[in-house]
């Protein structure tokens, strides 16, 4: 774990994290910016293991004393700064990090700061912070795990290198999870084309089983929708508020239409995301592509309405009037 190699995507990222550390011109402070589950912390705890690391080699090497210090989690030179609150306050700074930075590392040449949630400073907290970023002991290396830069201070954003670290792609992670063994070749685009570019997120739906079960549980409700009477298909809306707060069971519901298109309209099972379910799809896209596409539109406007908090109920049975609108009774 925690090797550059592992690393999907960002390489040119990478490279100047490694060539920093090669050339011995790393900075005392980096803000790495991306969304949640883009893999911030994957790559911050990568490049402090090889901060740390006293091979020198290409990569952090596994073998030497930090190495396998670092593989146990319990690196005496590694401090995690974190909050049990909402926000990175002013009392977790000075306890967490003023009152223990200018202790000398335990056993090796830096100290490392991993600030979780970066972003969630307060201003008290950020002013706590900038005296030490202007003038770190040597020894200190500060990594800010940030969702976005809006917050900080531009005292703080000038004294930090700032690395965005950027989505991947869906193709990206689909061979990820396939190449790593994590996700069935037939499911890996379903869930790649759920983590939006964030492989950490691909990696919690896959351990997720309450999703994979309402995933399940919509397709089979799905393909049957046009064969139910509208007042049976109506019955889904009450059915559904279980999901109330989870709006991802729309996403479903939109992918579904999505891949009834690509199979009607494309004939090409390349364009199908949900592979595993493609028996299903073929069965189901059976009414002309403009149909299909103004009902995808339908889910898309569901949605919409639901996050302008509009009455769940009565949103699932509009939507639900014009999934079978058309349709084939
Ligand atoms: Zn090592």
């Amino acid at each position: 774990m925690y090797t550059f190699e592992e690393i999907w995507g960002n390489q040119r990222l990478l490279l100047h994290l490694r060539m920093a550390v090669k050339n011995q011109k790393t900075s005392h402070a980096y803000l790495f910016i991306g969304g949640a589950g883009a893999g911030k912390r994957m790559i911050a705890k990568t490049f402090a293991k090889y901060l740390l690391c006293t091979s020198q080699q290409e990569e952090p090497c596994g073998i030497c004393d930090s190495c396998r210090v670092f593989g146990s989690g319990n690196h005496p030179d590694v401090i995690h700064v974190t909050s049990q609150k909402k926000t990175l306050g002013v009392d977790e700074i000075r306890r967490q990090i003023l009152e223990t930075v200018d202790i000398k590392p335990y056993h090796y040449d830096k100290k490392i700061y991993i600030l979780h949630q970066a972003h969630t400073m307060t201003v008290q907290a950020q002013n706590a912070l900038l005296k030490t970023l202007e003038e770190p002991p040597a020894y200190a290396v500060f990594l800010l795990l940030a969702e976005n830069s809006d917050a900080f201070l531009p005292t703080i954003l000038s004294r930090t290198v700032t690395l965005k670290i950027s989505p991947l792609t869906e193709e990206e992670i689909r061979m990820y999870l396939i190449q790593k063994g994590l996700a069935a070749k037939e499911e890996a685009a379903f869930f790649a084309a759920y983590g939006q570019g964030r492989i950490g997120h691909a990696l919690e739906l896959i351990e997720d089983e309450a999703f994979r079960q309402m995933r399940e549980d919509i397709l089979a409700q799905m393909s049957r929708l046009s064969a139910m009477r509208l007042s049976e298909a109506l019955l889904l809306a009450k059915e559904w508020e279980i999901f109330k707060n989870d709006s991802r069971f729309l996403d479903i519901i939109g992918l579904w239409y999505r891949d009834l298109l690509a199979a009607k309209s494309l004939r090409d099972e390349h364009f199908i995301i949900q592979k595993d379910k493609k028996e299903l799809i073929y069965a189901a896209a059976t009414e002309p592509a403009e149909v299909l596409a103004k009902k995808a539109a339908a889910v898309t406007k569901a949605k919409e309405r639901l996050i302008q908090n509009a009455n769940f109920r009565l949103t699932m049975e509009v939507m639900l009037m014009e999934l079978k609108e058309n349709g084939n009774q």
